[in-house]
């Protein structure tokens, strides 16, 4: 059974909170002299709302969650980090990824000292049977499954993942970052059946904000409030509030232009496998495609000689190299660069 205070670190659990000016103040009053702020009105000369309430009420309208079950981070790299520091215990726990997959799961395991254990995908980037891995995940800690994968661009079956947090210990951080590209169904949907969930998604892809620096975690409110607990107090900045409500109300414009990304994906990837020199293009689910070509190595250079910049993936993958799709016109003077190679 679920149980907060077996998977939280001692000195999490003992640790008193910072509390802020705007913490234990809050309402509306004439005169505001408890933050040392400067009273002259920039626009930002006071402190941004620690708990992000505006941005939470909108989100929660839109996710149909209770806002007790939202927390907001300084870009979900930010939460990652946070999930360590509250549910790791240093050199004890451990950190379970499946990979090829997202590198900042291995770097902030790294950064607190907690050890990473490797489970790979099979050869078709899907996760291994729950009966392969089962042994293998018995202590407790954090579990990453990045679904879409970056950088494979697959998702994975949302029953697996049920399945994998239902028979693991510690808490299982599902990273939706590139869902809104998706066919699959984001994991919000297992969030009320499944306590040691907790799901990452962002504004900084499909909403085209990377630098505000926004993502968000849906959890259990118990988990949600140790990760409060824990946060710099002024974590979210008012720019980036203000400016992510801005963006959640007017969403007809992004819902456009994820619309013709999905369409330019699926264009790309004909062109793409017309090519000789590509062996694989690998099927995705997100903003981004993985080819497997013959000779990734002079694909990569001769791009970049023609002033485009992909990503080379072929350390962990053979061959491969991953590419964002861009606008129409920029995917057309991809593929016109590809063809004179
Ligand atoms: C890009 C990306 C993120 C982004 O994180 P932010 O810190 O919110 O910008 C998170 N997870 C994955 C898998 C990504 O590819």
């Amino acid at each position: 059974m679920f149980n907060i205070n077996q998977i939280t670190r001692k000195n999490i659990k003992e640790l008193t909170p910072y509390s802020s000016a705007r913490e234990e103040f809050q309402g509306s009053a004439q005169v505001f002299l408890d933050a040392n702020e400067n009273p002259y009105e920039t626009a930002v000369n006071r402190y941004p709302d620690p708990q992000q309430r505006e941005l939470k009420m909108v989100f929660s309208k839109i996710k149909g969650l209770d806002e007790n079950q939202i927390f907001i981070g300084n870009g979900s790299d930010e939460i990652i980090d946070l999930l360590f520091r509250a549910f790791c215990e240093p050199q004890e726990d451990k950190a379970f990824v499946f990979p090829p997959t997202y590198g900042m799961y291995e770097v902030s395991a790294q950064i607190n000292n907690v050890e990473i254990i490797k489970i790979p995908l099979n050869t078709d980037f899907q996760l291994p049977p729950l009966e392969e891995i089962e042994k293998d995940i018995k202590s407790g800690g954090l579990l990453f499954i990045c679904s879409p994968n970056n950088p494979t661009g697959n998702a994975f079956p949302l029953e697996e993942v049920k399945r994998i947090a239902d028979r693991f210990y510690g808490l299982v951080v599902l990273d939706e970052a590139y869902i809104d590209f998706a066919v699959s169904e984001s994991g919000i949907s297992i969030l009320e059946t499944t306590p040691n969930l907790v799901l990452l998604q962002t504004m900084s892809k499909a909403y085209g904000l990377a630098g505000l620096r926004v993502g968000m975690a849906f959890a259990h409110p118990e988990v949600i409030g140790v990760l409060n607990k824990i946060k710099p107090p002024y974590n979210v900045n008012s720019l980036s509030q203000t400016k992510v409500v801005d963006a959640l109300i007017e969403k007809r414009k992004v819902a456009k232009q994820i619309s013709e990304i999905k369409t330019e994906r699926l264009r790309l990837i004909r062109v793409l496998e017309q090519m000789n020199m590509v062996k694989t293009v690998f099927p995705s689910e997100s903003n981004f495609v993985l080819v497997e070509f013959e000779q990734a190595d002079l694909v990569m250079e001769s791009l970049r000689n023609q002033g485009i910049i992909i990503r080379d993936k072929s350390k962990e993958i053979k061959d491969a190299l991953r590419l964002t799709i861009g606008t129409p016109e920029q995917n057309q003077l991809l593929i016109k660069a590809l063809k004179n190679i």
